[in-house]
């Protein structure tokens, strides 16, 4: 079994869905996980204490507050291990109605969170020598652009150049840059407010299953605890030597065009 005891890890967004399930499987792995998130749900706080896991209120769009994240979460010992950039917001909607602010609202949080985030985080990987895994959070579309999204795809494609750069910057320092591009994922907040925005939510959960193939095969979405497992082995001794790849999982979408019914 993988061991992460004597670990630090960060997680962003961590309150629900896919950066959750991260939390609760590095930890129950032994890493010291460190959860923020702004919008933290109290029914975390009995599950999120037996696992020894830290809540923390914080918006990644400010640089100062992920500073104070990373600086609180080197207290545990005196390290950052593991961060993983997850903090994500979707935003359906074409160009001609998208707002400065609501460029800045998904670049901030999808983008420059990461950026920052990394910035922060590389100071307590690199300052004895010791390294570290940082994890971004893509997507499906960070690979094949949506036409519905373009805002949210132009980040997630954007978080991929930057899982590349900074991965080239930073081998030196032993910190390994890695994305997952995941998609679609249910039981998240986001797969449910996406669903929310139409008014048969049948055919709609139906037409983002169908859109993979291998969940169209399944007959469901994918799941926060399957990614979960990618997020556990990237962090992990296992992936030593992974920088600058993108982990794929959307059920075969990313694939091409599926076969009609
Ligand atoms: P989610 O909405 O359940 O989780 C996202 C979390 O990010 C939430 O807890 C939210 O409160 C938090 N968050 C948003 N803005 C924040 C901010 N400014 N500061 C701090 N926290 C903030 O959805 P999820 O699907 O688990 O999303 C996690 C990541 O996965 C996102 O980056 C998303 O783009 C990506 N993703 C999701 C899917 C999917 O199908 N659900 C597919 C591909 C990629």
């Amino acid at each position: 079994m993988t061991d992460l005891t004597g670990k630090t890890a960060v997680i962003t967004g961590g309150a629900s869905g896919i950066g959750r399930a991260g939390a609760l499987l590095l930890a129950e792995h032994g890493a010291k996980v460190v959860v923020a998130d702004f919008a933290p749900l109290a029914e975390n706080d009995e599950l999120f204490a037996k696992l020894g896991i830290e809540s923390r209120q914080c918006d990644v769009r400010r640089e100062t507050e992920l500073k104070k994240l990373m600086n609180f979460a080197a207290t545990f010992n005196g390290r950052i291990d593991i961060l993983v950039n997850n903090a994500g917001v979707g935003m359906v909607k074409q160009i001609d109605q998208v707002s400065e602010e609501d460029w800045d609202r998904v670049l901030d949080t999808n983008l420059k969170s990461a950026f920052f985030g990394s910035k922060h985080a590389l100071r307590h990987m690199t300052h004895d020598g010791h390294g570290g895994s940082i994890i971004n959070m893509a997507s499906n579309a960070g690979i094949l652009p949506r036409a519905q999204d373009p805002v949210y795809s132009i980040s997630k494609l954007a978080i991929v150049g930057l899982t590349r750069s900074l991965g080239l910057c930073h081998s030196k320092d032993k910190v390994r840059f890695n994305a997952i591009c995941p998609g679609p994922v249910g039981g998240t907040r986001m797969m449910d407010e996406t669903i929310a925005e139409f008014d048969d939510l049948d055919t709609a959960t139906q037409a983002l299953i169908g859109a993979s193939p291998l969940a169209r095969a399944l007959g469901r979405m994918i799941t926060p605890e399957e990614v979960a497992q990618s997020i556990l082995f990237l962090a992990s001794d296992a992936a030593a030597m992974i920088s600058g790849t993108l982990i794929t999982i959307d059920g075969g979408k990313a694939l091409g065009v599926p076969p009609q019914p």
